[in-house]
């Protein structure tokens, strides 16, 4: 199979490209499922695709999630797993009216996104670029981002099946397909069927550079911190006002500077502070709070709260209130028991010629809720790089690794159980 590529390149890119320019931009002001309706456009396309390919099962349910099944065709009783992408694109950057370019036989030098605006794709900046040297790299024109965040992970997945419909010699046992709304707004898994999916795991295709594979991830929480003053005339204020936004810089001071995303790697947490909305009369903070350790991450909370408390010693009525929301935990303890599902994985990669980068995430992805709703679900890369922007780029080459993958995933459960 090493070096075998199992779609054409302009099959391939055609059938990215048909996904990337319908918008599927996400909305998290919504409150219905999907967040926008737009992204009914392209999960009924889907829907379509995959009966044309000849999957079975297809269903899609009224909160737009997409299900669908190839079959065994061995005898032998083999454990059904699963695939998982989202079809929504991030609210952080508009995709609407993308338009991909197509840049063959990349030369390792500057790639001009946008002659008019002076939008440049370098190298100096992403180095990661040079890893695909010689390769066919898909970007924007720089005005939007791509979608390759998660439109990859469809093509791949979509194309992985219709090879293993179209040679019936390759074994598996039942795959099962998913495609998710809104996973960039947190909500891929909050309606996924997990006993109507019926898979014993599954593998989100949401990563991004080749090689990528990852069973652990932030615990994450979201924190509002309201601060309320009390506004009185500037000229009679003396003694009376309490100017909240004074407070609150108080507050954003005395939480540790240097860890924040900005400072931080690897499996170091920080406290982001997204958003200050701020009155004399009333001040709003947001914050996430991120950390890949329990312990820490219950820390980082109990800190977020004691410095409220700590700050409302000092004025003779509570004014700082914190409300904190756990948003999703680190799927690691719900790997460990079950760590074959990434063994596979990483003999997977490695029989298609691929180095597997096994590495925490920095943020969360489907499979992490999903993992605690009872379907363990590591992470693969779907190719990517420069996620949730204007300079996101795909190497063809990487997607089509990543039908390798996941060709050889289905072919080495079926052997696994064998004997
Ligand atoms: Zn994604």
């Amino acid at each position: 199979m090493r070096g075998h590529n199992m779609i054409e390149k302009d099959k391939l890119i055609k059938r990215f490209i048909s996904y990337v320019t319908v918008d599927t931009e996400s909305d998290p002001e919504s409150n219905t499922t999907p967040s926008s309706a737009k992204q009914w456009d392209l999960a009924k396309a889907l829907v379509e695709e995959l009966k044309e390919i000849g999957l079975e099962d297809v269903t899609i349910d009224e909160n737009a999630y997409i299900m669908a099944t190839l079959p065994s065709n061995v005898d032998h009783e083999v454990p059904v797993i699963g695939f998982v992408s989202h079809f929504d694109t991030t609210p952080d950057f508009t995709g609407k009216d993308v338009k991909p370019q197509i840049v063959e036989n990349y030369d390792g030098k500057d790639i001009i996104l946008n002659k008019e605006q002076n939008i440049v794709l370098s190298p100096d900046y992403f180095e990661d670029l040079l890893l695909y040297k010689g390769q066919t790299i898909i970007t924007t024109d720089g005005t939007t981002l791509l979608g390759a965040d998660d439109k990859a992970g469809i093509a791949e997945i979509i194309s992985a099946m219709e090879y293993l419909i179209k040679h019936p010699e390759v074994k598996h046992g039942k795959i099962r397909v998913g495609f998710t709304p809104d996973e960039e707004i947190g909500r891929g898994a909050h309606k996924f069927d997990v006993k109507k999916f019926g898979a014993e795991w599954a593998y989100t295709m949401d990563g991004s550079q080749v090689g990528e594979l990852e069973y652990e991830n932030f615990n994450a929480a979201g924190a509002v911190v309201t601060i309320k003053g009390k506004i009185v005339h500037p000229g009679y204020a003396k003694g009376k006002m309490v100017n909240s936004m004074y407070i609150a810089t108080d507050y954003i001071n005395s939480l540790p500077r240097l860890e924040t995303p900005e400072h931080t790697s690897d499996r170091e947490g920080f406290f982001h502070l997204y958003s200050v909305n701020g009155e004399v009369d009333s001040t709003k903070l947001q914050y996430i709070i991120r950390d890949h350790d329990k312990e820490h991450f219950d820390a980082r909370k109990e800190m977020v709260q004691k410095l409220a408390d700590e700050l409302n010693q000092q004025f003779e009525k509570e004014v700082i209130t914190v409300e904190i929301n756990d948003q999703y935990f680190n799927m690691r303890e719900k790997i460990e028991p079950v760590m074959h599902i990434v063994d596979i994985a990483e003999e997977a990669m490695k029989k298609a010629g691929i180095t597997p980068l096994i590495k925490p995430i920095r943020g969360g992805t489907d499979g992490s809720q999903l993992s605690f709703m009872g379907l363990p679900c590591p992470n693969i890369f779907a190719g990517g790089h420069n996620f949730h922007g204007r300079f996101e780029y795909v190497p063809v080459e990487s997607m089509q690794k990543a039908i390798e993958v996941i060709v050889n995933i289905a072919q080495l459960v079926a052997k696994e159980k064998q004997h």
